[in-house]
């Protein structure tokens, strides 16, 4: 950590006194180089996260991030990973842990955009991608690797002249996640492997106690920079609810997708085999919806969310594997089909929209089973929410067609479980319909999917 020993050069008590509309960017200590990397990608002035933890990540110590979605987290940690990597350029300089695929991509998207300037080398190394040209991609020594933990431990383990002994730097994005999954064990084996002598920043939007365990694993005299409490959605956010009886949620769903036509819209859903039969159903009234979920292969889950990003597609179905971290920037509207199990999953959810100063809505619906979920949900934000305006007679008006397309999409998904190809209903016209293909769960998936319904 050659930084530590530096002098301080930036006012950081200065700093924190200044709001960031009135900071700037090289008030921070981030290099004229970068600074005008900022301008181009259109970022003014630093947010609050970036204001609060660029200074201390450039003196070189570790951190602990805490922020909500959509904040700027990315580039807090990305600029002085950047600007330490000018001033001393070498292989495998920093390695950023993510717990999806999507965030991966996404993160190196941001390393690329800011380090253009000095020509930064990434590498995403995440599972369901060929092997092979992800070692092709390592044996050109990239300055940066961003990957998932389970992908990173194999080539640790199985790919020849690999290592990762001259680090610098360890990101953990979205930490309390990659500590609630699988990722425990794995995440220890590989820290094994990593020098002592770097620096790590962990960031999130929620943090659980566990955040705790690792922090004596592996880091040193952290600063732990918060800029929001442990439930806080952003002002720009506009949180609505919808209450009806659990039979009528598809004909309010499609009633307020009429209603709010055009905006770009991501649904929430439970499960998978939920997802994918909306998505369906949706496609044989004539919207425009795409399915992103768990049991797709991972070139489908890019294809969707591309084809959701160019804006090819303006409903984007999904299941809370695309609730954590991913940037679409032009999301107007969050649905959430089933009420999220925690206020933890509902941050994130409703964080999809208006970020980083945009304006958005999220609408959740409620039946007369979810009562009690939405109201701890309510109590752990500290506010309620409002009822979104909607006229009774109209949303019933839709029930026959939305009846008639549920039976199609029921159908076409039970043929879909079997045999391939004989399809119902939707158009197949276009390779959308190879995102509807996938797994869709089969037999068991249904049962649950009814077991549910009934209960
Ligand atoms: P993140 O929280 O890292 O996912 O970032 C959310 C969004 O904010 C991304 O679209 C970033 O490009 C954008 N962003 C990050 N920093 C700034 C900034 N200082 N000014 C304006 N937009 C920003």
């Amino acid at each position: 950590m050659p930084e530590v020993d530096q002098k301080p050069t930036i006012d950081i008590e200065a700093i924190a006194k200044k709001t960031p509309e009135e900071t700037t960017f090289a008030d921070l200590g981030v290099s004229k180089e970068l600074c005008t990397a900022c301008e181009k990608l259109n970022f003014k002035h630093p947010t609050e996260i970036q204001k609060e933890s660029i200074p201390w990540a450039l003196e070189g110590r570790d951190i602990i991030g805490l922020a909500q979605t959509g904040s700027g987290k990315t580039a807090a940690f990305a600029l002085p990973i950047i600007q330490r990597l000018w001033d001393n350029p070498q292989a495998f300089f920093a390695c950023i842990m993510a717990p999806t695929r999507e965030l991966a991509y996404q993160i190196a998207e941001t390393f690329e955009g800011l380090g253009s300037v000095i020509g930064v080398r990434c590498a995403v190394i995440v599972g369901g991608m060929d092997m092979m040209a992800q070692s092709i991609a390592l044996s050109k020594r990239p300055h940066i690797i961003v990957c998932t933990p389970g992908r990173l431990q194999d080539h640790l383990e199985n790919t020849k002249g690999f290592s990762l002994r001259t680090l610098k730097y360890l990101v953990m994005d979205e930490a309390d996640r990659l500590l609630d999954m699988d990722f425990g064990p794995k995440i220890d084996q590989i820290l094994k492997v990593l020098p002592r002598e770097r620096n790590t920043f962990l960031f999130s939007a929620t943090m659980t106690t566990k955040v705790a365990k690792l922090q004596r694993a592996s880091l040193s005299k952290p600063v732990k920079v918060e800029v929001a409490t442990k439930y806080s959605t952003v002002k720009t956010l506009l949180q609505y609810y919808l209450f009806f009886p659990l039979k009528h949620k598809d004909v309010y769903m499609v009633y307020l997708l009429n209603e709010l036509a055009g905006n770009s819209t991501i649904i929430f859903t439970r499960t998978c085999n939920d997802t994918q039969k909306i998505a369906i159903m949706l496609r044989n009234l004539g919207f425009g919806a795409v399915p992103l979920h768990g049991q797709l292969a991972q070139s489908k889950r890019l294809g969707a969310l591309n084809k959701f990003k160019s804006g090819s597609r303006t409903i984007l179905v999904a299941t809370d594997v695309a609730s954590r971290g991913i940037d679409i920037p032009l999301v107007d509207v969050v649905i959430n089909y089933d009420v999220p199990q925690s206020s933890k999953d509902y941050i994130h959810r409703v964080g999809r929209t208006a970020r980083a100063g945009r304006s958005g809505k999220s609408i959740t619906f409620v039946t007369q089973y979810d009562v009690e979920l939405i109201q701890r949900i309510e109590k752990d934000l500290g506010r309620k929410l409002d009822a979104f305006p909607v006229e009774k007679d109209e949303v019933m008006m839709l029930q026959e067609r939305v009846g008639e397309a549920q039976r199609i999409a029921t159908l076409e998904l039970k043929e879909r479980g079997g045999a391939r190809g004989s399809k119902r209903g939707a158009k197949p016209d276009d390779d959308d319909d190879d995102d509807l293909e996938e797994k869709t769960g089969g037999q068991h998936n249904n049962k649950k999917f009814k077991q549910k319904r009934r209960h």
